[in-house]
């Protein structure tokens, strides 16, 4: 039972002493104390299933006891040191987690978070082919950094400030809502089986998006030279977007052919999450040159990190680089545990299972109502994007999809929003979720849609 401060004397310090831009979810934000695996108990002790899991950020569970015990063990011998003398938990993290990656990905660089790698990797990109102008995709999210915000192209996220500059975006290869569209260019469960209208799975659509980026190299790139480009396999923040088939290969192309460096980031995509695959680059085919992480690489702890080539990251051995918490033994030690819980418990293949389990169920919902617009993603990184009618494709009002959202946490789910429109909905759960709890979800959303529908 919660003992501790009780829920009106956290709002009130909430509004008095906390950064007024911080968002809760919800009209009437919930309360959460505890955790497990999968489920969420608020201060009254209801329980809640967690398909949101902090944002993508618990992994393996909610205070998984493996990850708990190493974080506990490691705690009782040694906490920091910074980095200036040797600790093995760095070096036996290092080993394990450059295994899990392809090609010349040797090299780690362990930050706090996720904006701190990326301000990393672009800095990394700039300083190793000597240019400055970076690209990424319009919708994307990479972090809220004063940098990094320039990087980001999703306007709710920026404020009238100078932000880093050298950024450009290039179209957003959507294919619910980019103008070529490319629904059924995308490998997902909810389309099984390959769809593409394009002749010998050569799609027309994502040749016009990647047509679209050499246009932003071309035009306004200093003499046609980039240092980088940077995208998810699956947008997170942006609404769960998944890009289409061979987007990302035909894209890595172009940018090598003007000396530039591909970055994936891996924050929201990695570790399993896609269930066909353990990183989301590998679900485009691709091998990048820098690999950015963060979120389920700690199962929640605070860490994150850049993996590139000994190549590359010498050019960053020219001058001192540090990081005073980064790779810590204890987040080490956290990193490691996640990594043999993922091995140990197959969560990738359970992503996989679970994950197009559930993928299919919501998209049978599209026959039942007319604002499930979309339905995409793969393994437990999916995305379900609301609509006024499936033919204008209009975003459903904010007050129609909070309506639904909120009569879903009512019944005990908890699920992400997220999208240009805020009409997405984002379920990005702890990977040990089950087809039990997938079923409950399931009669719980069709609930919200049908009393949305009477509403109406
Ligand atoms: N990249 C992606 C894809 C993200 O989703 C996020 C966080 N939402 C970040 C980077 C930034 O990570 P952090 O919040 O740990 O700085």
């Amino acid at each position: 039972a919660h003992k501790g401060l009780d829920y009106d004397a956290a709002i009130n310090i909430r509004k008095k002493n906390l950064n007024p831009a911080l968002f809760t979810f919800y009209r009437k934000p919930v309360y959460i104390h505890q955790g497990h695996m999968q489920y969420l108990w608020d201060t009254n002790g209801r329980r809640y299933i967690d398909l949101f899991a902090g944002i993508v950020t618990v992994s393996v569970g909610h205070c998984h006891p493996t990850v708990g015990r190493a974080a506990e063990e490691q705690m009782k011998k040694l906490w920091h040191t910074t980095n200036i003398y040797l600790h093995p938990k760095i070096h036996e993290y290092a080993d394990k987690l450059v295994s899990k990656l392809p090609g010349n990905l040797k090299v780690v660089y362990v930050t706090n978070s996720g904006s701190e790698a990326n301000d990393l990797a672009i800095l990394m990109a700039r300083l190793h082919t000597g240019v400055f102008e970076c690209v990424s995709l319009r919708n994307c999210y990479h972090g809220a950094s004063p940098y990094l915000m320039g990087l980001t192209a999703l306007s709710t996220w920026r404020y009238n400030s100078p932000t880093g500059f050298g950024f450009h975006h290039s179209m957003n290869p959507d294919p619910y809502r980019g103008p070529w569209g490319g629904k059924h260019c995308r490998d997902s469960p909810a389309q099984p089986g390959r769809h593409c209208d394009c002749a010998e799975g050569e799609c027309h659509a994502k040749d016009m998006y990647v047509d679209q980026l050499e246009d932003v190299l071309r035009y306004s790139m200093p003499k046609g030279k980039v240092a980088a480009f940077i995208a998810e396999a699956i947008q997170g923040v942006g609404g769960a977007v998944q890009l289409p088939d061979g987007f990302l290969k035909k894209a890595y192309e172009k940018v090598r052919a003007r000396g530039g460096l591909c970055i994936s980031d891996e924050v929201q995509t990695g570790f399993g999450r896609l269930g066909s695959h353990y990183w989301g680059f590998e679900s485009q085919g691709v091998v990048p040159d820098i690999v950015t992480m963060a979120k389920g690489m700690g199962n929640g702890y605070p860490m994150g990190a850049v993996v590139t080539t000994p190549e590359i990251a010498a050019t960053l051995g020219n001058a001192l680089h540090f990081n005073t918490f980064g790779g810590n033994p204890v987040a080490c030690a956290v990193g490691s545990a996640v990594l043999d819980v993922i091995d140990e418990e197959k969560t990738q293949a359970l992503c996989a299972d679970v994950g197009t389990y559930f993928i299919q169920a919501l998209d049978s919902l599209r026959s039942e109502f007319e604002v499930v617009g979309d339905v995409r993603g793969k393994g437990l990184m999916i995305g379900v994007e609301l609509v006024k009618d499936k033919v204008s494709r209009d975003p459903l009002p904010a007050d129609e999809v909070a309506s639904i959202w909120e009569d879903t946490k009512e019944m005990g789910v908890l699920i992400g929003k997220g999208g240009l429109f805020g009409n997405c909905l984002r379920i990005k759960p702890p990977m040990c979720l089950t087809k039990a709890d997938v079923d409950y979800s399931m009669a719980v959303i069709r609930k919200a849609l049908q009393n949305h529908s009477q509403r109406l």
